[in-house]
């Protein structure tokens, strides 16, 4: 992202939320981002998961200048590239976990049998194997936070998006859900994730903080070796 400002107009009122953003964030990494409420990260994350692309200032993804793509190929760009995990899960609850997983694929035209063999695969990585036939209801908000992290990586994009992802989970179901984070990490997965959890952050290797629409720092984690 280059000078990047986001403002939202409301009636004929304009509001600035984004200020001059830089931010270049390489494949593989995993980034954090931190701030108080209403600082502008849900904002900001959106953008980079293009999903909001009424910006002023230049975004390049893959040498691609995003800015510079109408509607349609935006909206490809965001099916072939990003995997999203938000704080509330997102699921479809009529449908069962296997389902849920294999929306994207479904959606991306994939055959059913193919479909079937790679919801398994990333239930497996997730740490739900077995469970294709439960029902998104039945499972505990960690189940259904892995569920909706494996439908995020089952198309296996260049990068995942997760907007407060441990936001409704305790902290030991937390930390669980970071364990799986960091494997997908480690793995290969770019990770980018907001979060208002100093201890979240902190198992990314880099973290950027966010004041009132700017960048107030950009640093890597120091890890303690233990
Ligand atoms: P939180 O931690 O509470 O999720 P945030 O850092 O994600 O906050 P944003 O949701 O990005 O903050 O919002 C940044 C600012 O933009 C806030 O002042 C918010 O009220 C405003 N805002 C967000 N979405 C809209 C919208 N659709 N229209 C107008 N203003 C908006
Ligand atoms: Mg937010």
């Amino acid at each position: 992202l280059s000078s990047v400002n986001k403002t939202y107009k409301q009636g004929s009122e304009n509001y600035q939320v984004l200020f001059d953003i830089n931010l270049k964030i390489a494949q593989g990494e995993f980034v954090a981002i931190m701030g108080p409420s209403g600082s502008g990260k849900s904002t900001l994350i959106d953008i980079i998961g293009f999903l909001d692309q009424k910006f002023e200032g230049k975004y390049t993804f893959d040498n691609v200048v995003v800015s510079n793509l109408n509607r349609r190929e935006h909206a490809k760009l965001r099916n072939r590239s990003v995997g999203f995990v938000f704080q509330n899960f997102k699921l479809i609850n009529n449908q069962n976990v296997g389902e849920n997983v294999g929306l994207p694929l479904l959606y991306s035209g994939a055959k059913r049998r193919d479909i079937m063999a790679r919801v398994n695969e990333v239930l497996d990585q997730v740490g739900l194997e077995g469970s294709y036939r439960k029902m998104p209801k039945n499972l505990s908000g960690g189940q259904q936070q892995r569920v909706a992290i494996a439908r995020a990586i089952v198309s296996k994009p260049s990068f995942l998006v997760a907007d407060e992802p441990t936001g409704a989970l305790d902290s030991a179901t937390s930390k669980e859900i970071m364990k799986l984070f960091k494997e997908l990490n480690q793995s290969g997965t770019t990770v980018i994730m907001v979060t208002h959890d100093e201890k979240v952050a902190n198992q990314a290797n880099r973290l950027v903080k966010i004041l009132d629409g700017r960048i107030q720092s950009d640093s890597e984690v120091e890890h303690a070796n233990s």
